[in-house]
């Protein structure tokens, strides 16, 4: 008989861990509480409107590629992918805003035009972002976080004061424009953490936005799960939905017997959980949790996140596909998100039209509206709350953009705080997981083998590499490899 993994959620990392698992020949299950597969990745439909309801930004290409090709694949054998042109737009006052395209060059021009000289430093810049780009993603991000030996590496030693400065001082260095600092230190947010608090290293999260571009996966982020679906079906993969694991049993010795599913116990021989990592140690009986709930307390979590998803009867103008709205001070938004959390006064936000690069996501004539707004975890949500920030942020983009919009609101939903705990089971409902701050990076994240249970692993964003889609990717692969490694001598017949 094979031996079995029951594996914890569907996120991309559940899904990407179950396929590396089936084709080493375990007999792998996924088990999801939701009615639908893809965590927070999941879609939502109404009226002939569609909406990713977590990720929309594809960035990292070459990552998506080296999943699949681990199975002899390549995303186009699943979806269809479109490099955006342009990128991304960003407000930062009444029809004030740039627009980044699609290729360096024109990059470079645009760069030039808002401060002379810029270029030139943006390319220094981008080299040594290039450099960290492929030490990190070819190398470092697949490590298991086992040791702090794996950071060091004849490539890194020489970097070793990256880690120690910040994106922040090195992005000021040399570009003034605040215009240009805004969209330089806007890719390390998706880290989670603050620029001032995000090591240089990161930086190659620049050359991730303007070397590698920002993609669409025609039909959205959820065509990514779909294939990937796809591909575990053809790898005997088994998924269950509306399959909530309510405990994980653990025997005298130590070791995970099973898990009660709906009530019912499943027994299991290695158990792997996808879902928020402090969940998941609520499952256990006490003396198995490795991180005490003042662990949890004390470190600093990626945002959490207001969401509306909003049909409109009218397609919108003066935006792209991807638009940020930075007309208001980022430093006073980021201190209600991480010193003393609370809501934002003034909230910067981010809007996504995909309907305006791809007619499957509305009617003809029709746009549909992502907007988020980053939040401090844990805080109060309340329906009076969202209704509130709603107006706030529709009257800014009525403004900004030069147009009105609130006449044409077919409907609107909301996402916050409350449905990322409830749905997810989120640690105070945060949207991605654990920010990339140094005491938070590699070795010194949550351990993916637990150090208390032997057959018990975890993956997902609170683990390493850390927050983001292809982070989940590269977590699902070093879950199933430390797995196959501990239990590389048990016999599977
Ligand atoms: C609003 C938002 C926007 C984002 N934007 C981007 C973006 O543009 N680009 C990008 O790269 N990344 C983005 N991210 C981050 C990215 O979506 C995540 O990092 C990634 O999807 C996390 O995947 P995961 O595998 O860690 O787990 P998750 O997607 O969190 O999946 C965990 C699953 O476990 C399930 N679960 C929990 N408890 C149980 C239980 N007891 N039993 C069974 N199942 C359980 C949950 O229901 C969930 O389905 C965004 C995230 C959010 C929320």
């Amino acid at each position: 008989m094979k031996k079995s993994v029951h594996v914890i959620g569907s996120g991309f990392s559940s899904i990407a861990a179950a396929c590396y698992l089936a084709k080493a020949g375990y007999k792998t299950v996924v088990l999801e509480k939701n009615e639908t597969i893809g965590g927070r990745a999941r879609q939502f439909k109404k009226d002939g409107f569609l909406f990713d309801m977590g990720p929309t930004w594809y960035w990292m290409p070459d990552v998506f590629e080296k999943f699949f090709a681990d199975f002899g694949k390549k995303p186009s054998d699943y979806y269809e992918l479109e490099k955006l042109s342009p990128a991304y737009q960003v407000y930062f006052n009444t029809l004030d805003s740039i627009t980044i395209p699609g290729s360096l060059k024109e990059i470079y021009e645009i760069f030039e035009q808002e401060e002379k000289g810029s270029s030139i430093h943006l390319k220094s810049f981008l080299k040594l972002a290039k450099y960290n780009y492929d030490v990190s993603i070819n190398d470092l991000v697949y490590k298991p976080g086992v040791s702090p030996l794996e950071l060091v590496t004849p490539a890194t030693i020489g970097k070793i004061t990256q880690f120690f400065s910040t994106i922040r001082k090195q992005v000021r260095k040399k570009i003034k424009s605040k215009k240009l600092i805004q969209i330089l230190e806007f890719p390390v947010l998706f880290l989670g953490a603050k620029p001032s608090n995000t090591p240089a290293f990161y930086n190659f999260m620049n050359y991730a936005d303007f070397g590698l571009g920002t993609w669409h996966p025609k039909g959205g982020m959820f065509e990514v799960i779909e294939g990937m679906i796809s591909l575990a079906h053809s790898l005997n993969v088994q998924f269950k939905t509306s399959a909530e694991v309510e405990e994980i049993y653990v025997n005298s010795f130590g070791e995970a017997q099973g898990l009660v599913v709906n009530g019912n116990f499943v027994s299991s021989d290695i158990i792997l959980s996808g879902a928020d990592y402090h969940h998941t140690e609520t499952l256990l009986p006490k003396k198995y949790k490795q991180y005490s709930e003042k662990y949890w307390e004390k470190r600093v979590f990626a945002p959490s996140s207001l969401l509306f998803y909003v049909g409109f009867d009218k397609k919108l103008e003066n935006v792209c596909h991807h638009t940020l709205f930075f007309d208001t001070d980022f430093d006073v938004h980021a201190k209600t998100i991480y010193d003393a959390p609370s809501w934002p006064k003034e909230p910067l936000f981010y809007a996504s039209f995909p309907s305006i690069n791809d007619g499957s996501f509305a009617p003809t004539n029709k746009e549909v509206g992502t907007f988020l707004i980053p939040l401090a975890p844990g805080i109060e949500d309340t329906v009076e709350i969202r209704e509130h920030y709603f107006n706030i942020i529709i009257e800014r983009f009525e403004k900004l953009t030069n147009q009105s919009v609130k006449d044409h609101i077919v409907f609107k939903e909301s996402f916050c705080v409350n449905d990322f705990v409830k749905d997810y089971n989120s640690y105070k409902g945060n949207a991605y997981g654990l920010a990339n701050i140094l005491t938070q990076t590699a070795f010194l994240r949550p351990k993916i083998k637990s150090k208390k249970v032997k057959n018990l692993f975890f993956t997902g964003q609170l683990t390493v590499p850390g927050p983001g889609v292809p982070p989940s990717l590269i977590s699902g692969k070093i879950a199933s490899d430390l797995i196959l490694k501990h239990h590389k001598n048990e016999t599977i017949i």
